[in-house]
C-alpha cells in the first residue's frame, strides 16, 4: 500500500488540566501554527482530539505532545487519508471531555474496567458467558459493530446509564465487555459499570475499535459492517479479513454504508441511503421535512410546492405497497 500524505490522529488522555479555557486557547494558537484541522476538548479531567493534518504536521504535533510530560504516554490512532478530514480548526473549554450526565461522574483515573488488548478482547468476546455492549450511540451501531453485541437503544451517550438501569438484571450473571470508537467513552463506563455492580467483571477495550482495527494479529474480525467517525470520511474499514455489509438504507432497508444528510438544514439527520434513492426519497427523511421552509433538494432542482406534494404523494404509494 502506498503512503497517503495525510493523517488523522485520534486520541485522549484523562489527566488534570488546572486551567482548560487558557490550555485551550494556547492549544489553539499551536493547533493553527502548524496547520491542523480538527475538534479538540480541553476540561479539568483532561483532552480529547481529532485532527488532521499533512505527514509534517502531524509528526510535528505529536514531537509536541510527547515532550509535554502530561501527554508523553498518550496512546495515537492514526489513519492514513487523502486530505484534510475537517473544514476548522475548534478547541474548546467543556465541564467534561465525555458527558455521561452523571450526577456524580466517574474519574476513570480512580476507578474503569480492566484494560483489554484487541487480542484478549477478541479472546473474551467469543466466551459463552459474556456480554458485549456498545458504549456508541444507535447510528453508530447501526452501521456497523462487533457481532452479537447489544446495541442499546440511545442516540446520546448520556442516556446510557438510564438505559442499562432498564436492563439491569439481563448482565447481572455476566462478564460485561464494553467498547467505543477511540476508548474515551469506555473509561468512563466501564468505570460506572463497576461502581454501579454491573455484571461479574467488566472490562473495556483498550484504545477502542481504532486499535482494534490496526491490530496486525486480529485485523479487524469479528466486527462486521464498518466505523462511523465523527470526521469528512463517515465511515472507515475495520475487518481486514471478511466484509459483512449490516447497515440498512433508510426509505427501503437494503444493505448500504453509504452516508447523507437530510435535505431540510433544520433537521440534517444522518442517514444510509443509497445514491439511486436519493432523488425519490427527496433525501427527506420525513414529508415534513420534504414540505420544510428550507428544504435544499427542492432548492437544488427547483421544485414547486405542487411537485413537493406530488412526490409526496408518490413516495407514500411505494410506503404503502410495501406494508
Ligand atoms: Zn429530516
Amino acid at each position: 500500500m502506498t503512503q497517503k500524505d495525510y493523517r488523522v490522529l485520534l486520541y485522549y488522555k484523562y489527566i488534570t488540566i488546572e486551567d482548560p479555557e487558557a490550555f485551550a486557547e494556547e492549544h489553539l494558537a499551536l493547533c493553527k501554527e502548524i496547520g491542523l484541522l480538527g475538534r479538540i476538548l480541553v476540561g479539568y479531567e483532561g483532552i480529547n482530539g481529532t485532527v488532521s493534518g499533512t505527514i509534517e504536521q502531524t509528526d510535528a504535533y505529536m514531537n509536541h505532545m510527547k515532550a509535554d510530560a502530561r501527554f508523553s504516554d498518550m496512546m495515537w490512532k492514526i489513519d492514513e487519508t487523502e486530505g484534510h478530514t475537517f473544514r476548522k480548526m475548534h478547541v474548546r473549554p467543556r465541564r467534561e471531555i465525555v458527558h455521561l450526565g452523571l450526577e456524580q461522574d466517574i474519574n476513570p483515573l480512580e476507578i474503569t474496567g480492566d484494560y483489554l488488548t484487541p487480542k484478549e478482547f477478541m479472546e473474551q468476546m467469543q466466551d459463552d458467558n459474556t456480554v458485549v455492549i456498545d458504549a456508541r450511540n444507535d447510528y453508530e451501531y447501526d452501521l456497523g459493530h462487533f457481532r452479537g453485541a447489544v446495541r442499546p437503544d440511545i442516540e446520546n451517550f448520556r442516556d446510557l446509564p438510564a438505559w442499562m438501569e432498564a436492563h439491569k438484571e439481563d448482565f447481572a450473571d455476566k462478564k460485561i465487555l464494553t467498547y467505543c470508537t477511540g476508548g474515551i467513552r469506555c473509561e468512563k463506563f466501564s468505570g460506572w459499570l463497576k461502581r454501579e455492580g454491573y455484571g461479574k467483571s467488566v472490562g473495556q477495550l483498550h484504545g477502542g475499535i481504532a486499535t482494534y482495527a490496526k491490530d496486525p494479529e486480529v485485523k479487524g474480525q469479528l466486527w462486521d459492517g464498518q466505523m462511523f467517525v465523527f470526521d469528512r470520511r463517515r465511515s472507515v474499514p475495520i475487518n481486514q479479513v471478511e466484509h459483512v455489509i449490516v447497515g440498512k438504507d433508510y426509505f427501503t432497508g437494503e444493505p448500504s454504508e453509504r452516508y447523507t444528510n437530510c435535505a431540510n438544514p433544520a433537521c440534517h439527520k444522518l442517514m444510509l441511503c443509497e445514491e439511486k434513492h436519493e432523488a425519490f426519497y427527496m433525501r427527506s427523511c420525513s414529508d415534513d421535512c420534504r414540505r420544510a421552509e428550507r428544504n435544499f433538494f427542492v432548492e437544488e432542482n427547483g421544485w414547486t410546492k405542487e411537485q413537493v406534494e406530488e412526490q409526496i404523494a408518490k413516495i407514500a404509494e411505494v410506503q404503502q405497497s410495501n406494508c
